[in-house]
């Protein structure tokens, strides 16, 4: 079975066309002023979905997040939450708890009342918040913290308590705007996993805000892509990286080789495409597109091979010089001018420790890839 990207998920109610979106954003507008902040913006997120908005600072994706705690309405436009529209409805009413970009934990409170907090407003009986904090702490692995006082823990244990209280009141949905900011690049990493195994195992809505696409890709179940206050995609990690549908989004995530042309030649299969310096190239997954229409096809460094040789069997194989090398251990980058004077990026895996046919510097070099190793964009 063919997959797009390595994971296959079982869970995708987004493709289930009877599923019931939980989280709706219906034609939503934002205005600060004559500002438009979000723009005619629809998308749906589903029960039990981590759902990533990905964006550059300033392109909507907090002010999405406030209006669905309630800190913000909508200037148009409807959302809606397991179908009840949720304009008037204050943010305390609503089931949903956010978390902030700075925690906001109560500096003079130990952590289990820090914790405890929000149950004892709500009324909650005392064994019950005890219980609630006990198994709250167990959930973030900081039940020998109980006793201390924010300042008397690391940034990692503080963003975990920040968490455990904004889960302990079982929110059916959280909101968490850039939830690893304040973490270093490791603890990032090691947190990222926390928070989808803790997402899992409280079968909670978590729709997370963040800049980093690295950690959209690594969390998220869909990520929408947000510019200027409107959506420009939303699709799995695998299918956003393997499949964009706009260069905006081919370029905001990860690396990419772009090579402009026009359409030359499709048949049924194949587009063959000549780019204006004469060099062609064949693809084999393109719209129908007229003839010497301007299109971009665009691939992904690791998806080019880079060789001393022309490849024998290679469909697509262009040649120019080495320009660029940097060797980061795991894999190496080459840049490589071609001949018509674009440069390409293409990465190889050092997947083994000695290299049979080394390339140097200024070395003739040809980037070689498969018809169906790109996708061809129109936008
Ligand atoms: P960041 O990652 O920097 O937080 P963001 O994508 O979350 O960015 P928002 O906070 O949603 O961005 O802001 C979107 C735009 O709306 C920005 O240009 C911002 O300046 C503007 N904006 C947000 N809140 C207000 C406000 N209360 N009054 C006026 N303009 C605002």
């Amino acid at each position: 079975m063919k997959s797009l990207g390595s994971i296959r998920r079982d869970f995708a109610p987004w493709n289930d066309p009877n599923a019931k979106p939980y989280i709706q954003f219906d034609n939503v507008t934002k205005k600060f002023g004559d500002f438009t902040a979000v723009n005619n913006l629809s998308l749906t997120i589903f029960e039990r979905e981590f759902f990533a908005l990905l964006g550059a600072s300033g392109c909507g994706k907090s002010t999405l997040l406030r209006m669905l705690a309630g800190f913000e309405e909508p200037t148009a436009g409807r959302i809606l939450l397991d179908g009840q529209d949720l304009r008037g409805i204050p943010p305390y009413r609503r089931p949903v708890n956010m978390m902030f970009q700075s925690y906001a934990l109560f500096p003079h409170m130990t952590v289990e009342n820090n914790i405890a907090f929000g149950l004892k407003q709500d009324g909650m009986p005392k064994p019950e918040i005890a219980s609630r904090v006990a198994e709250m702490l167990k959930l973030v692995k900081l039940e020998q913290f109980a006793k201390r006082k924010p300042h008397q823990l690391s940034g990692g244990q503080r963003q975990r308590v920040a968490l455990a209280r904004s889960v302990a009141k079982r929110p059916k949905v959280l909101l968490l705007d850039e939830p690893l900011g304040a973490l270093d690049k490791k603890l990032r990493e090691e947190t990222q996993f926390e928070l989808m195994d803790l997402q899992q195992n409280l079968g909670l809505t978590f729709v997370v805000v963040t800049h980093d696409q690295e950690e959209a890709m690594t969390m998220a179940d869909r990520i929408a892509i947000i510019d200027k206050g409107e959506v420009m995609q939303v699709a799995t990690p695998a299918e956003v990286y393997e499949a964009p549908t706009s260069r905006f989004v081919a370029h905001f995530v990860g690396n990419v080789n772009m090579f402009e042309g026009k359409v030359a030649e499709q048949t049924a299969n194949t587009t063959r495409i000549a780019g204006s310096s004469g060099a062609q190239i064949v693809v084999d997954n393109a719209a129908k597109t007229a003839a010497g229409a301007d299109i971009v096809f665009a691939i992904r460094p690791e998806k080019i091979k880079i060789s001393s040789k022309k490849p024998a069997d290679a469909v697509n194989a262009l040649e120019g010089e080495v320009y660029d090398i940097a060797y980061l251990g795991d894999m190496t980058v080459f840049h490589v001018r071609l001949d018509d004077g674009q440069m390409v990026r293409a990465s190889t895996m050092n997947a083994a420790r000695i290299t049979e046919d080394p390339l140097s510097w200024n070395d003739r070099a040809w980037v070689s890839f498969r018809p169906d190793a790109g996708v061809v964009l129109t936008r």
